[in-house]
């Protein structure tokens, strides 16, 4: 009698700890307001696929042969990134025509030659000392016997992404509604050699980690893995670590989502224990380990990764096209919401 008073007891308080929880969720969800939607649809729809496309196959030509950290094809790239921002009127945080993060050769591995991160910026109107990070690695694996490795999926894509975006957001600030909170585009080195170039810029921040309120990353998002195919369900992205220092961020991009693009969000390898550890496998951990909440984009692996078969003609332009219009929409939001993202008190 009494074990069973005892064992019902515990099932009430349970179920009111439930209750409680799902009651606290429900209010976090209603508490995500998208003002302006028609802004968030008219700008996001000057990311287009051609656009992407155009930028996909330049940074995957012959000419920055295979974009290796150091290397000649790498320099070009950057200056091609440079070029760009110039050309779209974006500046750059560090100043006047400096678009490049040094990095000196020390800090790679004793023969290779220094790098640089890309970067460029647009400052917010009213907490401009708080900072959305977008972030895209730059570098690719080179050439090696006569053959290049475009990296077209790794990652022209993201870099095209990224750079769409920012013209989004330039061309929503020149109307008038740039963004409350300041967007760093952050293009980096040494991804493919040890997420070198986003440990750099953590351990030397053009905004300091305290007002870094995360970091949206991008890694391969221009194409189609087998899962997928084999499903025939072209129109998803995998979401990595957004609910691990912020359960709002999650709710966040889920709200982007449904209200925006209509992808369906795979959450497969965002499992706590997943034997693939992407969580810890590209430049967003680097701010993750620092505490500040992120979000990776990805869309699995394909044949053509790490091959120099990974060219410009086998990207999904439409579809890269709506994975970036969810990650500008959710970098919206975040740029432009009242109270800025907490990461969880207890997680
Ligand atoms: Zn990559």
């Amino acid at each position: 009698m009494k074990v069973l008073f005892i064992a019902s007891a515990l099932t009430l308080v349970g179920s009111c700890a439930n209750i409680r929880y799902t009651q606290k969720i429900e209010n976090l969800k209603e508490s995500i307001v998208f003002e302006h939607p028609e802004m968030i649809i008219k700008y996001g729809n000057t990311i287009t696929p051609e656009e992407l496309s155009a930028h996909v196959y330049t940074l995957s030509s012959t000419d920055f042969e295979g974009r290796e950290t150091g290397q000649m094809g790498f320099h070009r790239a950057s200056n091609f990134l440079k070029d760009f921002y110039v050309d779209n009127d974006i500046q750059s945080p560090l100043g006047y025509d400096n678009y490049y993060q040094r990095i000196s050769k020390s800090y790679f591995s004793k023969d290779s030659p220094s790098s640089q991160n890309v970067v460029a910026y647009i400052e917010g109107s009213e907490y401009p000392e708080e900072v959305i990070v977008i972030s895209a690695h730059l570098d690719h694996l080179g050439t090696s016997n006569d053959a290049t490795y475009f990296g077209a999926d790794d990652n022209a894509s993201g870099t095209a992404a990224v750079m769409e975006m920012a013209q989004a957001f330039a061309l929503a600030k020149k109307d008038g509604h740039g963004p409350k909170r300041s967007i760093l585009f952050l293009h980096l080195t040494a991804e493919e050699i040890g997420l070198l170039g986003s440990n750099y810029y953590v351990k030397h921040p053009i905004y300091s980690l305290e007002n870094t309120v995360a970091n949206l990353n991008i890694d391969m998002i221009g194409r189609v893995d087998k899962i997928h195919e084999e499903k025939q369900q072209e129109n998803y992205v995998y979401i990595i670590g957004a609910d691990r220092l912020s359960t709002k961020l999650h709710y966040i991009s889920e709200a982007a989502n449904s209200q925006f693009t209509n992808l369906i969000l795979d959450y497969k390898y965002n499992a706590e224990g997943d034997s693939n550890r992407y969580y810890y496998r590209s430049d967003h951990y680097n701010f993750a380990s620092r505490n500040i909440p992120v979000i990776f984009y990805f869309n699995g692996e394909h044949q053509d990764y790490h091959q120099p078969t990974d060219t410009p003609d086998k990207i999904n332009y439409p579809l890269l096209q709506k994975r970036a219009q969810l990650i500008f929409s959710t970098a919206w939001y975040l740029a432009n919401s009242k109270e800025r993202l907490e990461v969880d008190e207890i997680k």
